[in-house]
């Protein structure tokens, strides 16, 4: 079992491209990217593990499901 996100290095969110305030990109980067427990429940990571990538617009944390994740990212043609 790795001890931090697989997607680390290609993720934008972890790599400062998404959010402007320093401090909350790190809280994310605490509490999931770095975290083993938790950087299974990021809904970054379960979306891009389903489809490959996944959009700016979405948080760890994110209260939608993957399903309707995917289904925003179609709508929006970021993804077929
Ligand atoms: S835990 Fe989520 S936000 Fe952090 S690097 Fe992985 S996919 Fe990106």
């Amino acid at each position: 079992m790795s001890n931090e996100c697989s997607k680390i290095a290609k993720c934008p969110l972890f790599n400062d491209k998404i959010l402007k305030r320093q401090e909350s990109a790190d809280v994310y980067k605490n509490l999931f990217c770095r975290n083993p427990e938790k950087y299974r429940e990021c809904k970054r990571y379960q979306v891009s593990e389903k489809v490959g990538t996944c959009a700016d617009f979405v948080m760890p944390n994110s209260s939608l499901t993957v399903e309707q994740i995917i289904q925003k990212m179609k709508e929006k043609a970021l993804i077929p």
